[in-house]
């Protein structure tokens, strides 16, 4: 947990409030953008939405229209809810079968506390030569803006600072930021996250971009937002306006379910990427919610629909208050396994594991080599086709090898054989008879 002296967040302002006493940034340049509404009374609005989250179990039970249970309060007390009415209204059914309800609602089950577990699980707090600015590989840093979020995901990986308090980075403390990426010149990537940066008012969001675009070396910076899922009233024109004076900005959003993806989520996503801005998606693998391969391939289906190119799928970190979620590694290989060959590429993510011990993230593939040799790379393909890759050294291999009278892997790494195919695979069926047949084996003769 942060203490005060350590928070990103030296005033506990309100969210619209600029730090008093100091021009900022973005007062300059407020005259250009029109002021935002400042009286919402409309569900199309993103601050009616913000100002109307369910916060109390009493809320939650009216809006479901249906008791809670009342130990939920306890959970509440130790990592609070917030849920936008928007977000609400996706949940089909009030129970942790709908993967809305699980992702949003307190469960009892957040208090269960194995030893393993603990608040900061990637030791961000100790990566961080200034309070709220992670400072973990060398080109790139990920800055803490603010700690509010529209809504609590139940699996928050940074459950110590999302909703402790609601407050955003200082106009000091962005200076601080700053200073220190103009003594860190390898820095070129900046990634503002939170919470969610983009709960943050117009005003808000600007002071931070001006400031980290004020540093040359800074070549990208990328946002990460879970808004366009919970909140895709938030990417108002004005808001886009501001956005594009800052290329080139990236930005990553953070959908986990098909039940997530729809008009309104839609409408966002293409404002953004109509803005210029590229949309990547990073996906918890959640037990219960999407720990399926059917789910995930219709959700990154949907992404690239979006024009949202799935980018990492998690492995759960060991965070205090997410056991429940968590699934096995095995579970985002299967996946990996079955994704590869039936969908798309650009629909594939990378499935990471982020290190416990601020290790870094770590991809983890099925195991695609079978064997090598010196002379050769045996590998295999998502239908179980063994090939071989020569190495470059293949002039050492003798020439004229007669067809191997068997067929096996070392064939395929000694080089006797070019490829093993399950033979009655339906590609194979097809495709027999023709050309390409022929120089199947044309490479079997080699
Ligand atoms: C994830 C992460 C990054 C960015 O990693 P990429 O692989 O470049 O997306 C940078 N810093 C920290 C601390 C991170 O956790
Ligand atoms: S939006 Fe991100 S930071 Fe906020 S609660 Fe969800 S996962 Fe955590």
């Amino acid at each position: 947990m942060l203490n005060d002296a350590d928070s990103p967040i030296t005033s506990a302002e309100s969210q619209d409030d600029e730090p008093p006493g100091r021009p900022s940034p973005a007062s300059a340049l407020s005259n250009s953008t029109k002021p935002e509404n400042k009286s919402p009374a409309e569900p199309a609005d993103w601050k009616w939405q913000i100002a109307n989250r369910l916060r109390s179990a009493q809320a939650l039970s009216q809006f479901l229209g249906k008791k809670v249970p009342p130990n939920i309060e306890k959970v509440i007390e130790k990592f609070p809810m917030a849920i936008t009415p928007y977000y609400a209204s996706l949940i089909r059914k009030p129970d942790t079968s709908d993967p809305v309800f699980a992702m949003a609602v307190p469960q009892p089950r957040e208090l269960i506390d194995p030893l393993f577990l603990c608040d900061d699980p990637l030791s961000e707090d100790e990566d961080m030569p200034v309070p709220g600015m992670v400072h973990r590989y060398r080109d790139r840093v990920l800055l803490i803006a603010t700690t509010m979020c529209s809504m609590y995901c139940r699996h928050c990986t940074r459950k110590r600072i999302a909703g402790a308090r609601e407050s955003s980075i200082t106009a000091q403390r962005i200076r601080q930021v700053t200073e220190y990426l103009n003594a860190h010149p390898e820095v070129s990537d900046v990634i503002v996250s939170g919470g969610d940066p983009l709960t943050m008012s117009d005003g808000s969001i600007e002071m931070v971009l001006q400031s980290l675009r004020s540093v040359p070396t800074v070549q990208v910076i990328r946002i990460g937002t879970r808004v366009p899922v919970v909140l895709p009233m938030r990417i108002t024109d004005d808001l886009l306006n501001m956005l594009r004076k800052y290329h080139p900005l990236w930005i990553n959003t953070h959908f986990n379910h098909p039940n997530e993806i729809t008009p309104q989520a839609k409408e966002a996503c293409a404002k953004l990427a109509d803005a210029g801005i590229p949309l990547g998606n990073q996906t918890v693998l959640l037990a219960g919610v999407n720990d399926d391969a059917g789910i995930i391939e219709q959700l990154c289906k949907g992404l690239i629909q979006m024009r949202v190119r799935p980018y990492y799928l998690y492995q759960c970190d060991l965070v205090r208050g997410v056991e429940h979620f968590r699934t096995s590694v095995r579970k985002g290989i299967e996946i990996m396994e079955y994704l590869r060959g039936r969908v798309s590429g650009i629909a594939i993510p990378t499935f990471v594991v982020d290190a416990p011990h601020g290790g870094g993230k770590i991809p983890v593939l099925p195991n695609y080599i079978v064997s090598m040799s010196p002379s050769h790379t045996v590998l295999r393909n998502y239908q179980g086709m063994m090939v071989n890759y020569p190495e470059p050294c293949i002039q050492q291999i003798p020439p004229n090898i007669q067809p191997a009278e068997q067929t096996g892997v070392w064939e395929l790494a000694s080089g006797k054989t070019s490829f093993v195919s399950p033979a009655r695979h339906h590609r194979i069926k097809r495709t027999a008879n023709t050309a390409s047949d022929k120089k199947t084996s044309y490479l079997f003769e080699l």
